[in-house]
C-alpha cells in the first residue's frame, strides 16, 4: 500500500465517522460530514481543471475551510501552498507566481492583500473567498461548495513519493524557497510523532499554531489518523485558549514559545479558572528553561521540548517524556526537558564538526545538526543550487549548532547565524536569553550579536519589561554576570515596547539586527 495522506482520512471516517473532527467556532463536523466537505471539494477543484501535480494555494487562518483543504486537493493528487498571512502582497506574487498556483482561496478578510496583485497573477485561473465578503465578486466558497457532489471521489492514483506541498520558507536570506514534502515525508512523520506524543482517540488538540506553517500543517495528519477531535479558531488570544480548555475539555497544544510566555502572562496577572485537561504542551523554538518549570509547576502541563525544520516535515528530536523520568530528581527531570532531546522513530541525528566528524559526547563540544530521515524533503521547488548545497550525501544541513551528551541528549545551542563569537569564543545567544528570562521583571528577551572594539562582537540585549517594572539596563548587565561566564554576559540592553515576530511566533532577530544598526546611525 503506497503511504498516501488520504488514507489517515479514511481510517477516521470508517472508524470514527459519527465522531467530531473538528470545531471551529460555533461550526461542529463529524468525520462523515468532514469527509462529504472534503468529496465536495475535490469535486469542485477538479471542476476548476485542477488535475494531478496541480498547485492549489491556501491564503488562511486555522479553520474548517483550511484542514479541509487538506485531503480536498490530495484526492486530486494535488499539492498544497499554503500561505503565510503575516506577508505583504508582493511575497504573495512572487510565492504564487514561482509555485505556479491553479487555485487560490482566500480567506475574506485577507483579500486585500490579493487585490492589489491579482492582475499580475501569471497562473492563477481561480480564486474562491471563504466567508466571502459581498464586496468581492470572486467566488464564494460555501455557495460553490454546496453546489458540489459530496459523493465518493474518484482518486488520482497517487504516489507515496508524490509531492503534496510546498511550504515556503519565512525568505530571512532571500526570496523564500518552496521546501517539497512528498506523502511519504509527512506519513511517516506522522508515523513517529503520533508515537512519541501517544496521540490516541481521546485526544482533543487545540490549534494554536498556525496550519500554514509546518509546525501546524504536519500535526492534523495524526490527529486525523487516531479520530481526535481537533478545535480551532480564527483568532486565537490567551483568554480564548483558557476558554476553550475548559469548553472543549483539551487535552493536547502545540505552540511557539513566544505565545507559551503569553498564556503564562496572562495566567499570572488574571488567574483564569481551567479545567486541568490537558496532558501536554509541545514546544520547538528554543523555549527558555525557566518556561518548563512555569508551565509544569504553575499551569500543571507536562511539558515536551521538540526540534525540527521545514525542511524536515518539521520533527527530528524530541525531548524525553515524563513516564520515561520518573526515577529522577526534579530538577534533572527539568535540566533534561530544557533540552531538544533524543532523536525520533526514524531519524538519524548527528552533530558534526566542519570536517565531518561527529564530535565527542561529553556536552561540551559543538557541531553541526545534521539529519537523515523519513521527514527529510525531496528538496527545493525549482532551486536546484539550495537544495545540493543543503541534503548532501543524503543529509540535511541544518545550520543549527548543538552539543551532546554521553547519554545521546542532543542541546540546541544556535543557529550558526546568531552564534555571537566574542574575543573568539562562540556565545549561545539561547544561552544567554535563557538567564534573562530567569529575571523576575523580563518579559521577553532577545540577544544579538553587536561588534565590540576589543572583542569583535559582543551580546546586546533587547527586552521588553513586565508592565509596572523599571528594572534598569546596568542592573540586567549585573544580573546576567552573576549567572554567566562573564565573557557571554550582555554588556548592553535596548528596552522595546515588543520583539518583531513571525506569524508563527518566532522572534525576528533579523529585524532587530537592522533596528540596532538603525539606531546607531
Ligand atoms: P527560514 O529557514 O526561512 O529562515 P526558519 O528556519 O525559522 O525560517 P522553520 O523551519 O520554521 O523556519 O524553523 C526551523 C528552525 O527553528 C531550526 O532550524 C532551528 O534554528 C529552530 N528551532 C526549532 N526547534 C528548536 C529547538 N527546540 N531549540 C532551538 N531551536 C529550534
Ligand atoms: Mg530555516
Amino acid at each position: 500500500v503506497p503511504l498516501v495522506l488520504t488514507q489517515f482520512l479514511d481510517r477516521a471516517v470508517s472508524l470514527y465517522g459519527d465522531k467530531e473532527a473538528i470545531i471551529c467556532e460555533e461550526r461542529v463536523f463529524t468525520y462523515k460530514e468532514l469527509n462529504h466537505r472534503v468529496n465536495r471539494l475535490s469535486h469542485g477543484l477538479r471542476g476548476f481543471g485542477v488535475q494531478k501535480g496541480d498547485r492549489v494555494a491556501y491564503l488562511a487562518p486555522n479553520s474548517v475551510e483550511m484542514l479541509e483543504g487538506f485531503y480536498g486537493v490530495f484526492q486530486l493528487g494535488g499539492v498544497m501552498v499554503p500561505l503565510n498571512i503575516r506577508l505583504k502582497p508582493d511575497d504573495y506574487l512572487f510565492i504564487l507566481n514561482h509555485s505556479e498556483s491553479k487555485v487560490l482561496f482566500v480567506d475574506q478578510d485577507l483579500y486585500h492583500l490579493i487585490a492589489p496583485i491579482k492582475n499580475k497573477l501569471e497562473t492563477v485561473e481561480q480564486i474562491v473567498i471563504h466567508y466571502k465578503n459581498p464586496e468581492t465578486n470572486e467566488i464564494g466558497y460555501d455557495e460553490w461548495l454546496g453546489e458540489q457532489s459530496e459523493t465518493a471521489f474518484s482518486r488520482a492514483d497517487v504516489d507515496e513519493n508524490d509531492v503534496c506541498s510546498l511550504l515556503y520558507t519565512s525568505g530571512t536570506t532571500g526570496n523564500p524557497k518552496g521546501v517539497m514534502l512528498t506523502h511519504r515525508n509527512n506519513y511517516l512523520h506522522a508515523m513517529s510523532s503520533m508515537h512519541h506524543l501517544r496521540v490516541c482517540d481521546e485526544d482533543v488538540l487545540l490549534h494554536v499554531l498556525p496550519m500554514f506553517h509546518v509546525n501546524g500543517w504536519g500535526s492534523p495528519f495524526y490527529y486525523t489518523a487516531n479520530g481526535a477531535t481537533q478545535i480551532c479558531s480564527r483568532k486565537t488570544t490567551p483568554a480564548l485558549i483558557f476558554d476553550a480548555i475548559t469548553k472543549h475539555q483539551v487535552s493536547i497544544m502545540h505552540m511557539a514559545p513566544t505565545v507559551l510566555n503569553s498564556l503564562l502572562q496572562y495566567y499570572e496577572q488574571n488567574t483564569p479558572t481551567f479545567d486541568q485537561s490537558i496532558r501536554v504542551v509541545i514546544a520547538g523554538s528554543a523555549p527558555p528553561p525557566a518556561f518548563v518549570t512555569r508551565v509544569e509547576q504553575e499551569l500543571g502541563w507536562e511539558f515536551i521540548q521538540v526540534y525540527g525544520m521545514t525542511e524536515s516535515a518539521p520533527l527530528s528530536l524530541v525531548s524525553v517524556i515524563r513516564s520515561q523520568l520518573k526515577d529522577l530528581p526534579m530538577d534533572d527531570q527539568y535540566r533534561l526537558k530544557a533540552k531538544a532531546g533524543i532523536s525520533m522513530i526514524g531519524c538519524e541525528v548527528k552533530v558534526v564538526s566542519e570536517q565531518g566528524d561527529e564530535v565527542t559526547h561529553n556536552g561540551k563540544e559543538i557541531g553541526e545538526v545534521i539529519v537523515r530521515s523519513h521527514g527529510v524533503m525531496l528538496g527545493y521547488w525549482k532551486n536546484e543550487e539550495a537544495t545540493m548545497e543543503a541534503i548532501r550525501n543524503g543529509w540535511l544541513h541544518t545550520g543549527d549548532m548543538a552539543t551532546v551528551d554521553e547519554h545521546g541528549h542532543i542541546d540546541i545551542v544556535d543557529r550558526k547565524k546568531d552564534v555571537i563569537i566574542s574575543g573568539g569564543e562562540n556565545i549561545s545567544s539561547i544561552e544567554v536569553e535563557g538567564v534573562l528570562y530567569d529575571h523576575p521583571d523580563v518579559l521577553e528577551a532577545a540577544v544579538i550579536a553587536v561588534p565590540h572594539e576589543k572583542w569583535g562582537e559582543t551580546p546586546h540585549a533587547f527586552i521588553v519589561l513586565r508592565e509596572g517594572r523599571t528594572t534598569t539596563e546596568q542592573e540586567l548587565i549585573t544580573f546576567s554576570r552573576e549567572r554567566l561566564a562573564h565573557f557571554k554576559a550582555i554588556t548592553g540592553v535596548t528596552f522595546v515596547k515588543e520583539l518583531p515576530k513571525t506569524a508563527s511566533g518566532k522572534i525576528q532577530k533579523i529585524v532587530l539586527r537592522n533596528d540596532y544598526w538603525e539606531s546607531a546611525g
